[in-house]
């Protein structure tokens, strides 16, 4: 089987396995974080879950990205740096943040992220350097220059709205807040929201079915989730902002 048509099968994969997940976690919400519960088989110490099962995202992409011919163009190099301002963070800084040291995560749960992880870097790398044209005019396009600027927005949004969540806590501190501030005025899941804003962003500037996939994962993944939580935060505290939404300001 030639490898476009690998690479064709796993992108049509990953936008199949968003429908599954979508249905899924609208009536069974993922078992870690605040959400953790027995019956999921062995546990990890979350933060080395995080670490990981996003590993892939920033190793498995490098390497693919520069096993292509194309991997020196500066468009390519870019979208390359954004990718990874993204994932260094979110592999190597996010999971030694975390102050609840003794939280665990079910192996099931970063087996299945750490599967997926492999596979969507695969897909965007290869499309990026092998599969894909990105001369440099393309920086100059509309599409490029508005996925860049929200890919932009929604990682600013995200790292501050991680930062929040993490600041409530002091160490060994287990506890769960009301979080304030920022987007938090208006929604409960601003985290995310701007990572959904992220790969929009991106699917966006790469003009891609990969990148596409990945968003579409990511809001299939995100959405139930943000739901689950805004449901859990209205039932742990007497006193939730009732005008504030799960994740789309004064929608949803
Ligand atoms: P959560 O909001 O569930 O938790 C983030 C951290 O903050 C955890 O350490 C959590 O503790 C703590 N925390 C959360 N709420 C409170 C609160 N009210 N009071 C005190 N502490 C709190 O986020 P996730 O773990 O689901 O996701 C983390 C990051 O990873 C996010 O930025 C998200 O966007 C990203 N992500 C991306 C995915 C994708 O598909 N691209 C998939 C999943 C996550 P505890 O663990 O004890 O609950």
């Amino acid at each position: 089987m030639p490898e476009w048509e690998i690479h064709r099968a796993l992108v049509i994969g990953l936008l199949a396995t968003s429908v599954v997940v979508l249905v899924s976690l609208l009536f069974l919400t993922a078992p870690y974080g605040r959400h953790l519960r027995q019956g999921w088989g062995p546990t990890l110490p979350a933060h080395w879950a995080w670490v990981a099962m996003e590993t892939p995202s920033v190793l498995v992409f490098a390497a693919v990205y520069f096993w292509g011919d194309n991997a020196w163009q500066l468009t390519a190099l870019i979208l390359l740096g954004l990718w990874q301002l993204h994932y260094l963070s979110r592999t190597f800084v996010y999971p030694f943040r975390l102050r609840n040291r003794s939280q665990r995560m079910p192996l099931i749960i970063a087996a299945m992220a750490f599967l997926f992880t492999c596979v969507n870097s695969y897909v965007n790398a290869r499309w990026l350097t092998h599969f894909g044209e990105y001369p440099d005019s393309w920086i100059k396009s509309p599409a490029f220059i508005i996925g860049a600027v929200l890919f932009l927005l929604g990682f600013i949004i995200n790292q501050h709205a991680d930062r929040v969540l993490l600041n409530l806590r002091k160490p060994g501190d287990t506890r769960y807040y009301i979080p304030t501030g920022g987007l938090y005025r208006f929604i409960s899941c601003p985290n995310y929201f701007g990572e959904i804003l992220t790969w929009i962003g991106w699917a966006i500037a790469v003009w891609s079915m990969a990148g596409l996939a990945f968003a579409v994962f990511t809001i299939a993944n995100l959405l139930p989730r943000a739901l689950s939580n805004h449901r859990w935060y209205r039932e742990q505290f007497d006193n939730y902002p009732v005008d504030r939404k799960a994740i789309i300001p004064k929608l949803l």
